[in-house]
């Protein structure tokens, strides 16, 4: 029997909604439900990196994100009360050069907008209970909004359910990690009355010991607060009052008079996070994504980005094998490389040092390092690369292929392409070089200096058996951000760069094509 849909995501959170996007942009048939009213959502991310801008720009939504955002100009950062000095961002080469502050509700809202723009509605009050695959489909038992129930069929299902996924208990998948021990994230939205400057994109750390506080502006509504801090009072579980909300700012920003109005609607949060990801993210045809896969505290605001670069990463893989464009085992790779991403964002989530809940002497370590490092031009260029989440690789996957004597000499296989302003053989005009990728596609980059007729009829025999999409691409630019002009580049979909090798080994092409299983 037909299969109602070749893919069913479940739960409409940022995550699932960016992957029917994604999905609905390669046509495939998707179905997306949610238990949930779909009003009412709560606020919880608020900050959208580079990165992930750069994934949803790929997706054709991230311009309308940006125009509900703010854009993130810089921060001043204070200690014990005093200021220590001050960041500023925009150095980096992409159409998406700032992190963004937006309420996830917001970029919920604009990611509905969009998926109904590509012909499918969120089924709201329809709840996944169980889980069963029969051969080439998987049937969804789901509890309607009039009480009814339903056994939907999908070809894929895709479990973007939360950091409690019935979906990942029901396929016996271990969620792997712990609890943090002694440390608390409070959270709200207000409007503080202080003696500090209140301008769109510019926000505020207040450090003390064992206490960490950052503010930035929300459009239209005031300061996102956001506190991490040690723990004394476990048990404790109900948001926070205002009244405590205003004296965790006050004590650490050093403003004893500092007066807060509640925004609306109201949100204050009190919540305690571990630290897990899942054993494996694809049981056969099911397949989890977003906090069902690995969830962490919002340290570094990461929960939601690299939900969003998860669902980027997996959506055209789907659509690849699902057409019998590509072999199974690209789907092993989602596994590989968002397990690896997640372990990574934990990893530096634990040598964050501006959200670390650090005793006095080592707060006053601290202190001095910033008074010293953030006068510093490489310092700052080397934090807003970190928090930009550019150079977060594939570089450990199976699908980065890369000779072992090219390394140490510009871009590797796994990393993402450089964005960067090019000039392509097709047109006079210059471009940025994302501009000229395309998420339905692979793209093929040489230097357009290398591009001779041979060199081109070489690569275009090794492509010319792949079942998937190779556009190639000779471009010229003065930058050095395409690293050797004897290499070419395979670009995969989502834009990291999947195979690096000289031009001469069209064979290595054609070998990396049938690995893929589409040659
Ligand atoms: C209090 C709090 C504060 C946070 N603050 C930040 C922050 O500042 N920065 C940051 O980056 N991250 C933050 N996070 C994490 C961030 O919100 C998540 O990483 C993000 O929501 C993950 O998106 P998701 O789509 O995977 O899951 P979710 O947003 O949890 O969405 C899951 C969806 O699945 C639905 N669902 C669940 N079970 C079923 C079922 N059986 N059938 C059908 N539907 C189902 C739910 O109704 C929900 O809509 C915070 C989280 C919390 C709880």
């Amino acid at each position: 029997m037909e299969p109602h849909a070749d893919v069913l995501v479940i739960g409409a959170g940022p995550v699932g909604l960016t992957l029917a996007i994604a999905l609905r942009r390669l046509s495939m048939r998707v179905r997306i439900v949610d238990k949930a009213s779909g009003r009412d959502r709560e606020p919880k991310a608020d900050v959208l990196f580079p990165l992930a801008g750069e994934a949803l720009g790929s997706l054709g939504v991230g311009e309308t994100i940006r125009q509900h955002a703010y854009e993130m100009q810089g921060a001043n950062f204070y200690s014990d009360g005093r200021h220590v000095g001050s960041f500023v961002t925009g150095r980096l080469d992409s159409d998406y050069p700032r992190a963004m502050t937006i309420e996830q509700h917001d970029i919920e809202r604009l990611l509905i907008k969009e998926l109904t723009r590509r012909g499918v509605d969120v089924e709201w009050l329809t709840e996944a209970t169980e889980v069963c695959q029969h051969g080439d489909q998987v049937a969804v038992t789901l509890r309607l909004r009039d009480g009814g129930a339903q056994v939907a069929t999908a070809a894929w299902v895709v479990a973007c359910d939360g950091n409690r996924s019935t979906v990942r208990q029901r396929l016996g998948i271990p969620f792997e990690g712990k609890r943090r021990a002694n440390m608390q994230v409070i959270q709200g939205n207000v409007v503080p009355t202080w003696p500090l400057c209140d301008e769109p994109g510019h926000g505020y750390f207040f450090l003390a010991p064992y206490r960490s506080v950052i503010a930035f502006p929300t459009p239209g509504r005031g300061y996102r607060i956001f506190c991490v801090r040690d723990d004394p009072d476990p048990g404790r579980t109900e948001p926070p009052t205002l009244d405590e909300l205003r004296d965790l700012i006050a004590d650490a920003a050093g403003i004893p008079d500092l007066r807060l109005t509640l925004t609306e609607p109201v949100w204050l949060s009190r919540g305690r996070f571990a630290d897990r990801v899942a054993g494996v993210l694809r049981r056969g045809r099911v397949l989890l994504a977003g906090d069902a896969a690995h969830a962490w505290a919002p340290i570094g605001g990461h929960g939601m980005n690299v939900g969003i670069l998860g669902a980027h990463n997996l959506a055209w893989k789907l659509a690849a094998v699902h057409r019998g464009q590509a072999a199974e085992s690209l789907l092993d790779s989602y596994t590989v490389e968002q397990r690896g991403l997640a372990r990574g964002v934990i990893r530096d989530m634990k040598l964050n040092i501006m959200e670390a809940l650090l005793p006095a002497p080592v707060h006053r370590a601290r202190t001095a390092f910033l008074k010293a490092a953030l006068p510093l031009s490489g310092f700052q260029r080397r934090a807003e690369w970190m928090m930009s989440d550019f150079g977060r690789n594939h570089r450990k996957s199976p699908l980065s292929w890369q000779r072992p004597w090219r390394l140490g000499r510009g871009p590797r296989a796994g990393d993402r392409v450089h964005d960067g302003v090019v000039v392509s053989a097709g047109s006079a005009a210059p471009v940025r070089l994302h501009r000229l990728l395309g998420y339905d596609r692979w793209t093929l980059l040489l230097a357009a200096t290398r591009a001779d007729a041979a060199t081109l009829r070489r690569l275009r025999q090794a492509c010319e058996h792949s079942t998937m999409p190779v556009e190639i691409l000779a471009v010229a630019s003065s930058g050095r951000f395409l690293g050797d002009v004897e290499d070419f580049k395979l670009i995969r979909p989502d834009g990291y760069i999947g195979l690096a090798a000289p031009l001469s080994r069209s064979d290595i092409l054609h070998c990396y094509l049938t690995m893929l299983g589409a040659a």
